[in-house]
């Protein structure tokens, strides 16, 4: 049941809100464990979901299901995919998670790599890289407008940490500084849209001449193959 103020559109604060509130009950309840779904919607409600009831909450974390699976993401079982999104809904969703750095578009491109590399840059200040992270699964991937890879920031940041401002190609330091070092690239060794993996061992920091040389110089081929020769990291996939 509508009511007035229901019928209004979404905005993208509220939106993102969603998003916020299906993240955060996946985080603290990995196993899909019981939760109190009112108790959920209501925290919503005293706060940029004042104008939703709680069933039209509830349809909107169930349009996150829906999405969530087409994307390949871990969903929360205890909302049932909704299917029924409209698309201009689902690209402003997804462009949401895009720009929590969750998702990337499959292609490679050194600008694309940047762009989410600079954003990462931003969120690894509040995490914590001390301890060398797991390697992670293969990339999840799923199929909307484009298709997307699911990134493990984790590794990028252990990357560029180890790296510390290098390229770990020429060996010379990123040509400006940003956030106070050295500005690097991450790139995937063999590309992510090649099925290559998100792990330490396809992955490398690159200053952006090198990054721009693997993807597109007449030599692309021979200097991948020296990178795997210099960086005992890295293991052919
Ligand atoms: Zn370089
Ligand atoms: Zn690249």
């Amino acid at each position: 049941m509508d009511t007035k103020k229901e019928q209004k559109g979404w905005t993208n604060d509220e939106l993102e809100a969603s998003v916020d509130a299906y993240l955060s009950i996946q985080a603290r309840y990995p196993n899909d464990e019981k939760f109190n779904k009112s108790a959920e919607h209501k925290l919503l409600q005293s706060g940029a979901l004042a104008n939703r009831n709680s069933k039209s909450i509830d349809y909107r974390l169930q349009n996150l299901s829906a999405l969530f699976d087409e994307l390949g993401l871990k969903t929360i079982v205890h909302y049932k995919p909704k299917v029924n999104i409209g698309s201009g809904i689902a690209a402003r969703l997804t462009k949401i998670l895009e720009s929590k750095g969750l998702l990337t578009p499959s292609y490679d491109l050194p600008s694309a790599e940047g762009d989410i590399q600079n954003r990462y840059v931003k969120q690894a200040k509040t995490q914590d890289f001390v301890s060398e992270p797991d390697d992670d699964e293969t990339p999840q991937q799923g199929v909307t407008i484009t298709r997307y890879f699911v990134r493990n920031s984790k590794i990028k940041g252990w990357i560029l940490d180890n790296a510390n401002g290098i390229c770990e190609a020429c060996d010379q330091p990123g040509p400006f500084e940003m956030d106070g070092k050295p500005y690097l690239e991450v790139h995937h060794v063999k590309h992510l849209a090649h099925h290559g993996k998100d792990r330490k061992n396809n992955t490398i920091a690159l200053c952006p001449n090198c990054h721009r040389r693997c993807h597109h110089s007449s030599d692309r081929e021979e200097f991948t193959d020296s990178l795997y020769k210099k960086v005992k990291r890295l293991k052919r996939q």
